[in-house]
């Protein structure tokens, strides 16, 4: 039987919370009893008191880290037995699905049906995808000399820094700890400040199913934390997903400390192409509502420029403002909602600066209001502007719900506005003629091409994920996030 909105709230009131960090197979407090206030944006409602990791905290996690990997308990360990371990813990993540996905909508304000639906289960899938997988994928045999036998192998990193955002805070923290684990690595987790909870949780659960001590470790905190990871010389690998600017100050962190690996899943300003030969003009619409609307906006592909053709541009912009009718702000619990909550009060008013300078650059066409202010949450209409390319809300990423809709007058003038741009995340077009799709997914500089669709395929772990220029370098999902997390290995063996 689907929950009721009172049975959620009635979970929410007894819910307990956990908010030390994980280290070494255990919960702990920060070392210096440091926490910080984790305040829910569904109210503003203080959830917990977490640990506000520090130095000794940081130092304490990396050298558990690198026990469990220098003891090779987990690394030597046969893929198949980690293979077992990995499906059990995806299986507890499914166990524990309401109160993971009650965790993840109180902490960020993410609607239940979604939590519930999307972001718990897919996390357990992505750990059950590279569990699956490390039972099967082998190394080379390379066609050399008779006189030798060369071997090409895949070998753990060893320690891997994880640091991910908030918006799908286990899922982002899964596409880095799926396959990093599964590769035999040792790994230390960074949550968001905004977002700290779940992470906590399926380290403990991690833990039950066998992971042995050391190898999972969460440390939670604000930048520095992170930035400790990434100055520190002994992580060998630090896998990153957030902005473009902490991403720098990662990558400077690397330079400056042991030159570690650095991968990076930055921002996107990505574009929506729809040609006037879209064969329906009522699923793009649907589909272009739905890649800016949903998850509040809060999506690194958000499909926050939405190109249309001059000819077609008022038309397909009344049926974009009737499909962002189905996104209503309301109380992230009610299953029936939609919409939630921006995740904190520094998002809500960036958010409220971009609308407001939307206003002055272009024409607001659809919601530009706070709403809900009376609940203390944080909460913005679906709102849409026509605006020039140039304009700054069509240029930098808000990662809110706000679209601009961007008019233009040929194939050419798309292709040229989509890949003006810093970005290069992802990208769509809408067309029914097969070499117009084929030509513009080959001109469009993105990670992602979608063809008359938008963001189908996101929940399919076979599709590398990541971004051109400054979105970012290497790829999450698919078997080429394990490139990212071994290092390869020739191996030459002389027989006479
Ligand atoms: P952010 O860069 O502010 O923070 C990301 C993480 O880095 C957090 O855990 C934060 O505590 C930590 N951090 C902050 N300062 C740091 C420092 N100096 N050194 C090391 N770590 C530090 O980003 P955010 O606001 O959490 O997330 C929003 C951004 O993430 C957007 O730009 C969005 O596009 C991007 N994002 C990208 C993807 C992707 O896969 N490409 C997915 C989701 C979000």
């Amino acid at each position: 039987m689907s929950k009721t909105f009172a049975w959620w709230q009635d979970k929410a009131a007894t819910l307990a919370i956990e908010g030390r960090a994980f280290i070494d197979g255990e919960l702990r407090h920060a070392h210096d009893g440091k926490t910080f206030a984790c305040e829910s944006p569904i109210d503003g409602r203080v959830l917990a008191r977490v640990a506000d990791c520090g130095a000794a905290d940081v130092d304490a996690a990396v050298a558990a880290a690198r026990r469990a990997f220098e003891a090779q308990s987990w690394a030597a360990m046969s893929p198949r037995q980690r293979k077992a371990i990995l499906l059990r813990w995806a299986t507890l993540m499914r166990e524990h699905l309401e109160e993971l996905a009650l965790l993840e909508t109180l902490d960020s304000g993410k609607p239940i049906g979604d939590t519930t639906a999307i972001d718990i289960p897919a996390a357990a899938h992505c750990v059950d995808w590279y569990a699956e997988a490390i039972d099967k994928t082998g190394g080379e045999v390379a066609p050399v000399d008779h006189h030798l036998v060369g071997l090409v192998t895949r070998e753990p990193v060893g320690v891997v820094a994880a640091v991910v955002p908030w918006n799908f805070p286990l899922l982002m923290a899964a596409w880095k700890f799926g396959p990093a684990l599964a590769a035999g690595n040792s790994v230390v987790l960074k949550p968001s400040e905004k977002s700290p909870l779940t992470a906590i949780r399926v380290a403990q659960l991690a833990h039950e199913a066998g992971l042995p001590r050391g190898v999972f470790n969460v440390v939670p905190g604000g930048g520095e934390p992170g930035r400790l990871l990434a100055l520190h010389r002994d992580v060998d690998c630090i896998a990153f997903t957030g902005s473009a600017r902490t991403g720098r100050a990662i990558m400077e962190c690397a330079a400056q400390s042991n030159l570690k690996r650095v991968w990076l899943e930055l921002g996107g300003k990505s574009p929506n192409i729809v040609l006037p030969d879209c064969p329906d003009l009522e699923r793009a619409a649907q589909a272009a509502a739905d890649a800016i609307f949903f998850n509040m906006g809060e999506v690194c592909t958000a499909g926050s420029r939405l190109l249309v053709h001059r000819d077609i541009k008022d038309a397909f912009v009344e049926k974009v403002i009737a499909a962002a009718r189905r996104y209503v702000p309301g109380h992230p619990l009610d299953p029936a909602v939609t919409m939630g909550a921006i995740v904190d009060r520094i998002q809500l008013e960036r958010v409220l600066g971009y609308i407001d300078a939307g206003r002055r650059e272009g024409r607001l066409v659809a919601g530009g209001a706070r709403v809900r202010e009376e609940t203390g949450g944080f909460y913005v209409e679906p709102t849409i502007f026509e605006v020039k390319p140039d304009a700054r809300i069509a240029r930098e990423e808000i990662f809110g719900p706000v679209l601009s809709v961007i008019a233009f007058d040929s194939l050419d003038e798309a292709i040229s506005i989509a890949n003006d741009t810093e970005y290069g995340l992802a990208a769509a077009v809408w067309t029914a003629d097969l070499t117009t799709a084929h030509e513009a997914a080959r001109r469009l500089r993105a990670g992602t091409v979608w063809v008359n669709c938008y963001s189908d395929g996101s929940d399919d772990l076979n599709f590398p994920f990541g971004g051109y220029r400054q979105s970012g370098n290497g790829r999450d999902k698919s078997l080429h996030a394990l490139d990212k997390y071994t290092e390869l290995k020739s191996t030459i063996l002389r027989l006479r």
